[in-house]
């Protein structure tokens, strides 16, 4: 804490996961004597760079980059680009300490990392978003490779700026590799991979479900916050395993439809031309539009599926879901529930499936896009996407199985920091001080 003051969102990801480790640390005194909680915390590298670029009007804009090259004990680091302008190397930090865990629980061999930048996609030209890109990569580029660190998507990064981004590293490297996930269908690209995260998410919710409850998705009413990738691939699973989707939101407000959300409009809004959410209340009878996000979790449902961004819920809207009968919350967006939220969750006995597990599809099946990269093979969308439901059900008993094993018997949260630390903790060990 002393060293990290001013970065909150690092510290709330660490002291989430350090709180559960404590049976695991007392049953493996190898742990304390590599001194792997010390070594745990610290980033191998942090890379902090300036991005400069020229806008529509050829005026010279500056940006900050980052890449956070957290933890290779298991594999290459691996993990998204943020764009979006409350990128801090907090931010970047804590999501690159859970994706260390996240990773080691898709049973992949794949590290942690993670990156992004302040600067704000909204409002740019196509053309603005293309020079940030290659600039953005001029830097990168030197950091990363296909078998050190493969970066991904996250937030305002998709499919056209890994398209720039991977345009630019072939150009200066004058190579083509896997050295990006997340990748068009037609240069490298693997079937599922958009889909992966929300998807996986509800294979996940379903899995934990049936297993703890004997219960599914079947007839229930689901809240999901988000219009984004995750969000959009959420509800169409939700949707598909019998739930009914009530809402969709943006950072400005969100949709609550009594009739379950119509998917197809979203799409067009969303991922046609870039619009907001609020113009589905005009396309859509009987649906309305609220201004402000956090108002979404006021809306009753069973199943709360958060897929925005990070301490979206806090203590208050939690007890809200809570009061109005929510029974599941399992986290599409990394971190989206504050330590409060947390607390209200277990002392009601939600079952809360944290993002590092429940989210974890996304990463699986870009480590299953390196794969197919390797072998310079594509596998079918069927096949992907029956390797990822494999996948999080696996995540789902592992975490079951590590909670039992250390005095927690059904937490999905200790469970998970559980089974993804020990891998990565025994792997540090046999690998000596580095
Ligand atoms: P997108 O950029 O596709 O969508 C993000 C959505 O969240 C948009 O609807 C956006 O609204 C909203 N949002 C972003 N910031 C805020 C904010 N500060 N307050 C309220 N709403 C906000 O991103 P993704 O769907 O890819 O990512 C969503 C979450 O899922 C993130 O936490 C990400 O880290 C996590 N995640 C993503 C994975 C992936 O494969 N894409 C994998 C694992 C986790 P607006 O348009 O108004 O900004």
């Amino acid at each position: 804490e002393k060293r990290d003051g001013d970065q909150p969102e690092f510290l709330q990801a660490v002291r989430e996961v350090f709180e559960t480790l404590g049976p695991v640390v007392e049953a493996n005194p190898q742990y304390e004597a590599n001194g792997i909680l010390e070594r745990f915390i610290e980033p191998e590298r942090v890379v902090k760079f300036r991005v400069c670029w020229v806008d529509d009007e050829g005026k010279t804009q500056v940006n900050r980059g980052y890449r956070i090259q957290f933890n290779s004990a298991i594999g290459p680091y691996k993990g998204g680009l943020r764009f979006h302008p409350t990128v801090t190397e907090s931010v970047v930090k804590f999501l690159g300490f859970e994706q260390i865990l996240k990773n080691s629980l898709t049973t992949l061999p794949m590290g942690g990392g993670k990156g992004g930048s302040d600067f704000d996609p909204k409002g740019k030209s196509d053309a603005e978003v293309m020079r940030f890109c290659q600039a953005f990569m001029t830097e990168l580029q030197r950091h990363i490779g296909q078998f050190t660190d493969v970066p991904a998507g996250d937030i305002n990064v998709g499919a056209r700026e890994i398209g720039y981004l991977f345009g630019q590293y072939k150009r200066i490297r004058d190579e083509f590799t896997g050295v990006l996930t997340g990748k068009g269908l037609e240069w490298g690209g693997s079937l599922a991979r958009t889909e992966a995260t929300g998807y996986g998410l509800c294979y996940y919710t379903a899995e934990a479900m049936d297993k703890l409850r004997g219960d599914s998705f079947e007839g229930k009413t689901v809240v999901i916050s988000g219009s984004g990738n995750v969000a959009i691939f959420a509800t169409e699973k939700a949707q598909s395993l019998g739930a009914k989707v009530v809402t969709a939101s943006d950072s400005n407000g969100y949709i609550y439809d009594p009739n379950g959300i119509q998917l197809d409009v979203v799409k067009d809004i969303k991922l046609g031309h870039r619009g907001r959410i609020k113009e589905y209340a005009d396309r859509v009878p009987g649906s309305e539009y609220h201004e402000g996000c956090a108002g979404v979790w006021s809306v009753p449902c069973d199943i709360a599926l958060p897929c925005a961004t990070q301490n979206e819920i806090d203590g208050a809207s939690a007890q809200t879901l809570v009061d109005n009968g929510c029974t599941v919350v399992c986290e599409g967006a990394n971190m989206p529930s504050t330590p409060e939220a947390i607390a209200v969750y277990q002392k009601a006995g939600v079952l809360y499936g944290p993002a590092k597990a429940a989210n974890a599809g996304g990463v699986a099946v870009s480590g299953l896009e390196m794969s197919q990269n390797s072998y310079r093979l594509s596998w079918s969308f069927e096949e992907t996407d029956a390797k990822l439901k494999a996948i999080m059900e696996d995540i789902v008993a592992s975490s079951l199985a590590a909670a039992e094993k250390y005095g927690t018997p059904g937490d999905l949260m200790a469970g998970a920091n559980i089974a993804g630390f020990v891998k990565v903790a025994d792997s540090m060990v046999a690998q000596g001080a580095y």
